[in-house]
This record gives structure tokens, C-alpha cells and sequence, in this order.
């Protein structure tokens, strides 16, 4: 008998993954999330962060965290219900909440917890969650900690939602519809006005998961439902302030009664400790800055469009994007995984993406373009493409 406390067990699961060519070592990122850094000791054009906007080492947000320090310590000392509610989280939410023009949010420790906490709070026994097949692990996650029935739809396929509502109507109390705002593997943005509208139809809640749409997409980063002006039509409108905000946490927003019940079910809430100030402090200062000029999603999207165009036009295969995630798809797990091992070696640093993560034969590199380039980085790293793409025989 081996010994338990050795975890052979896992050991083995280990080596099956590096039987599969999958096992890989964490990156040690040795500067700030900026547009260049030192990744693994080697300096390189960073095209794999979610800092959209460049406020993760922003000096007006750092001074903010600083300041909010020096008041409040380093630590919030409890969960929210207890005493860890300080004003600091309370002046976020009504900030959050007027700019995303909803009557409340509720905030938590990150996207994760959010959609750990929210989905189960919502729905019960007796209810359905109706759920885009492409959605974020986050959702799948909360989706099973909730005692509803849980069933798939296929990605952004209108037809297919409507058949399943059809047949759940008559069988279930609540009806709850979930999909991402974007979809964060090919930046392609749901069809939320088709979806609010057989929400309706229907009688369903809806619930739009906007990580890579909030800072991104509708007014200064407002988000999806902003873009496709839908307010007071999403019953759950959810949010990160991990990505383009540049901090952590998460958020709802919606109505009052939403934000009420949260606070008494949200778990995560009631059992994990809350914010610490410095984030409090520095998400409030990314919102005022968002509220008071668009000059840093203009710049976010020109850069995009800048290299999404000139990707595409080398002959590299981008997908459906609409957003400025850039999925460069080159197909072969291998081959993908290699493509980004070169892109590296010539200064350029895009993440491989390959299956489970997308389906088998779709492996790409996938790009995220931020405010924070400058138009010589992004021309940098389009040479650097030309040259391993034409060295691999891709172009
Ligand atoms: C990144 C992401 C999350 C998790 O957000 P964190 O704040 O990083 O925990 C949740 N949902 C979606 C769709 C995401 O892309």
C-alpha cells in the first residue's frame, strides 16, 4: 500500500499531463501589468493582460489606494454583515451604481465570487437556469451550486434559447437565462436585444455576465447593456472590476430589491472577508476617472482596430471578434503552443489557448490589446507574427 500522504494519486494525474504535452509552469511576471514587461527574466510586448484601459499601475489609482491606506488601513477586519462594511465600500456602490445608470449594486471580492455567490441566492428549487454553451467557468461553477435545474443552450443561437424556453415555461417557476456580455475565448459580443426580448416574451430573468464588457463596450466602458442601450431590461447585470477597472473584485447591478436580498444571501458576503480599502479606494478612483472623459476607452479601441486590421490583413485568421480581444487562430494544440513559444523568443508575449479551453482543433493565441500600448508596440508585434508566422509556414 502506498502511502496516502504521498498523493500518488495525484502525481500520476500529473504525469498524464505532461504525457499529453499540457503541463506547464506558472509565468513569473518580474514588473506592473504594463503594455512591456519582465516576464520569466526576458523583456517583451505584453499582448495577454485584461488591464484593457491601463489603470492596474495608473499613478491617480495608485495614489488613491495609498491615500486610502493611510485612512483605513490595509485590511477591511471582517465580512461585510459584521463590521467589515466600511463607508469606502458603500461610496463604490453608489458610485458603480450611477455609472452603470442602475438603481443599486452590490459588490464582491472578484467576478468569481460574484457569480458563486448571485446564481444560487436567485434561484431555487423549482426554477431553471437556461445558459449559453460558451460561458465562462465562473457561471458553470455558481450554475451548480444552485439546487435550480441547469440546461444548455447553443452559443448565441436564438432558435435553439427559444425552443428550450418554450418547452420550460410551463414546467418551472423562475426562469433564469445567463450568458456572457462578450464572450472572452472569441470576443464576439451576445445578442442581448434578442435575448432581452425572448426574456420577455417568456416571462425569464436575464442575467449578462460583462467581465470583458465592462470598461470596454457602451458609453466610458458602461458595458453591453449600455452598448446596446437596455437599461432597466437586465435583471442581473454583472461586472468585474479585476479587468479593464484594473483592481479585483466584482458586482452586480440592477434593482434595490436585488441589492437587499444579496446582502442578506450572498455568501460570499456573509462568510469572506470584504475588499480591503486600498482596492475600495483605487475602483473608486478608475470610475471617476471613466465618468469624467472617454479618452481612455477611445484610445482602447482605436488601438484594437489598429491591430485587428493589420493582423488580418498579414492573412492570419481572426475569427468573429467584435471586441479588442483578438483570437489569432492557428488550429493545431501543438503548433499553437509552439507559435507562442516562438512569439516569445521574439520579444512578443500572446498566451496559447488550446483545448478543453476551446474545442479541439481551434487552438489560437489570443490577443488582448490595450489603451496602454502605443501604436510602435502594436506595430512591433505585428512584425514579430510576420516573421514566426511566415518561419511556421502559417502565412
Ligand atoms: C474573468 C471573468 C470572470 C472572473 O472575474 P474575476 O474578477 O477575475 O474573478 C467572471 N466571468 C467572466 C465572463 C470572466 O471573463
Amino acid at each position: 500500500m502506498s502511502n496516502v500522504h504521498e498523493l500518488s494519486f495525484l502525481k500520476e494525474k500529473i504525469q498524464e499531463l505532461k504525457d499529453l504535452g499540457v503541463y506547464r509552469k506558472l509565468p513569473i511576471l518580474e514588473s506592473a501589468s504594463e503594455a512591456e514587461v519582465i516576464l520569466n527574466g526576458k523583456r517583451v510586448i505584453n499582448l495577454s493582460s485584461n488591464n484593457y484601459l491601463g489603470f492596474a499601475n495608473h499613478p491617480r489609482l495608485k495614489k488613491a489606494a495609498i491615500e486610502a491606506v493611510e485612512k483605513y488601513g490595509v485590511g477591511s477586519g471582517a465580512v461585510r454583515t459584521i463590521i467589515g462594511n466600511m463607508d469606502l465600500h458603500e461610496e463604490m456602490e453608489r458610485l458603480l451604481a450611477e455609472f452603470k445608470r442602475e438603481e443599486a449594486v452590490m459588490t464582491f471580492q472578484s467576478g468569481f465570487n460574484c457569480n458563486a455567490g448571485t446564481i444560487q441566492a436567485i434561484t431555487e428549487k423549482g426554477d431553471v437556469i437556461i445558459s449559453d454553451e460558451l460561458n465562462h467557468a465562473s457561471i458553470i461553477d455558481g450554475a451548480r451550486l444552485s439546487r435550480a435545474d441547469k440546461t444548455v443552450y447553443k452559443h448565441s443561437d436564438m432558435n435553439h434559447l427559444e425552443a428550450v424556453l418554450k418547452e420550460c415555461r410551463a414546467k418551472y417557476r423562475n426562469i433564469l437565462i445567463i450568458t456572457d456580455g462578450v464572450f472572452s475565448m472569441d470576443g464576439d459580443i451576445a445578442p442581448l436585444p434578442d435575448i432581452v426580448e425572448l426574456a420577455e416574451k417568456y416571462s425569464a430573468m436575464t442575467y449578462v455576465d460583462d467581465a470583458h464588457g465592462s470598461g470596454v463596450l457602451g458609453e466610458s466602458g458602461r458595458g453591453t447593456v449600455d452598448h446596446f442601450h437596455l437599461h432597466g431590461r437586465v435583471d442581473f447585470s454583472i461586472g468585474t472590476l479585476s479587468k479593464a477597472i484594473g483592481v479585483i473584485g466584482g458586482y452586480v447591478a440592477g434593482s434595490e430589491t436585488m441589492r437587499e436580498w444579496l446582502s442578506h444571501r450572498g455568501r460570499p458576503l456573509l462568510f469572506s472577508t470584504s475588499l480591503p480599502p486600498a482596492a475600495v479606494g483605487s475602483i473608486i478612483e478608475a470610475v471617476k476617472l471613466l465618468m469624467s472623459t472617454t479618452e481612455y476607452t477611445d484610445r482602447l479601441w482605436d488601438n484594437a482596430r489598429f491591430f485587428k486590421e493589420k493582423i488580418s490583413r498579414l492573412g492570419f485568421n481572426i475569427g468573429n471578434s467584435e471586441t479588442p480581444i483578438t483570437p489569432v487562430i492557428i488550429g493545431d494544440e501543438a503548433k499553437t503552443m509552439e507559435f507562442s513559444r516562438r512569439l516569445f523568443e521574439n520579444g512578443v508575449f500572446v498566451s496559447g489557448i488550446v483545448f478543453p479551453t476551446v474545442p479541439k482543433g481551434l487552438g489560437r493565441v489570443r490577443c488582448m490589446v490595450t489603451a496602454g500600448h502605443t501604436k510602435e508596440q502594436l506595430e512591433r508585434a505585428v512584425e514579430v507574427f510576420k516573421l514566426v508566422g511566415e518561419e511556421m509556414r502559417i502565412l
